[in-house]
C-alpha cells in the first residue's frame, strides 16, 4: 500500500489529511497556520505535518508517494508558484521548497480547484464526468472538471464566476468592477446586504440582537440564524441573493452543459 498527502492550507488553518491508494482517508489534522516565521517556518510546518501523519499510522516514510497542496490565491500549478494574500508564500516556488524538505513531488493548485477535484473524484460528483463546482465562502469562487481534468484556463483564472455582474447589485467588489456577484453572494455579502438593511432602518428581530454601534460585528451566522428563525429580511436577503446566483449559473449551464453542481463552503 502506498499513500499520499492532502493538504488544505488557509489563512487561518491547515487542514491535512493522510490517504491511501484507494482514495480513503486514513488520517487528519487540523491545526492553526503557522504564519509568524514566514515562508520557511511555514513549509516546515508542512513538512512536519508529514512526518506526523506517517508516524502515527505507522507508514513508513518511502511509502508516501506524493503530497498535494490546495492554497488560496493564484497558483501557477506548473512552476509550484503561490501568490496568497493571506499566507506568507508570496512568489514562493512551494513545489520545489516542500519537495526538498519531504522528498517526494508536491503539487500546488489553488484550493477551490482542489474542492472541486475532489468532489469529482471521491464527492457528490463521483461517477460524474461533468461537474462544475461553486463555493461560497469569504468570496465566491468556482472550478469545472470535465471528464477527470481540471480545466485552468488561460492564467489559471478559469472559474472566477465571482466576477460575474449584476447592474442591481450596487456593491464595488475587491477587483475593482461594481456589481460582481461575489460580493453580495458570499458570507462577507450576506452580513453587508443586512448591515446596509439595518442602516437604511429595517426593523426586525435580527436588528434588535444588534445594536448600532456593533453593526460591523454581524456575521453571516447571524443572518442564517434569523433566517431560519423566519425573520423576514434575513429570509428576502436569503431570497435575492439566490435569485443571483441562480442568474449566475444558468448562463453557466447553458455553455458547460454540467451533471452536476456542487455548492459548498462555510
Ligand atoms: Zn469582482
Amino acid at each position: 500500500m502506498s499513500y499520499v498527502l492532502g493538504m488544505d492550507v488557509g489563512g487561518t488553518n491547515v487542514v491535512a489529511g493522510l490517504f491511501d491508494s484507494h482514495g480513503t482517508l486514513v488520517r487528519k489534522i487540523k491545526t492553526p497556520t503557522e504564519k509568524r516565521r514566514g515562508a520557511d517556518g511555514l513549509l516546515l510546518q508542512l513538512a512536519g505535518f508529514a512526518t506526523e501523519l506517517l508516524d502515527a499510522e505507522g507508514v513508513a516514510r518511502e511509502r508516501l508517494g506524493a503530497i498535494g497542496l490546495g492554497l488560496p490565491g493564484f497558483i501557477d500549478p506548473i512552476a509550484g508558484l503561490v501568490d496568497a494574500a493571506n499566507l506568507p508564500l508570496s512568489r514562493t516556488p512551494v513545489s520545489d521548497r516542500l519537495g526538498e524538505l519531504t522528498g517526494v513531488p508536491v503539487t500546488v493548485q489553488n484550493d477551490v480547484k482542489m474542492i472541486v477535484y475532489g468532489e469529482s473524484l471521491r464527492g457528490a460528483g463521483q461517477n460524474l464526468p461533468h461537474v462544475l463546482g461553486v463555493t461560497l465562502g469569504t468570496g465566491m469562487a468556482s472550478a469545472w472538471v470535465s471528464q477527470g481534468r481540471l480545466h485552468d484556463g488561460a492564467g489559471n483564472l478559469a472559474g472566477e464566476l465571482g466576477h460575474i455582474t449584476f447592474p442591481d447589485i450596487p456593491y464595488v467588489c475587491g477587483c475593482g468592477m461594481k456589481g460582481c456577484i461575489e460580493t453580495v453572494a458570499s458570507a462577507t455579502g450576506i452580513a453587508r446586504q443586512a448591515r446596509d438593511a439595518i442602516a437604511e432602518g429595517w426593523e426586525g428581530p435580527l436588528s434588535a440582537r444588534v445594536s448600532a454601534d456593533r453593526l460591523g460585528e454581524l456575521t453571516s451566522k447571524d443572518v442564517s440564524e434569523a433566517c431560519r428563525a423566519g425573520d423576514s429580511m434575513a429570509i428576502e436577503i436569503y431570497r435575492r441573493t439566490a435569485n443571483w446566483l441562480s442568474q449566475a449559473l444558468v448562463p453557466v449551464i447553458a455553455v458547460l452543459c454540467p451533471d452536476v453542481i456542487v455548492v459548498g463552503g462555510g
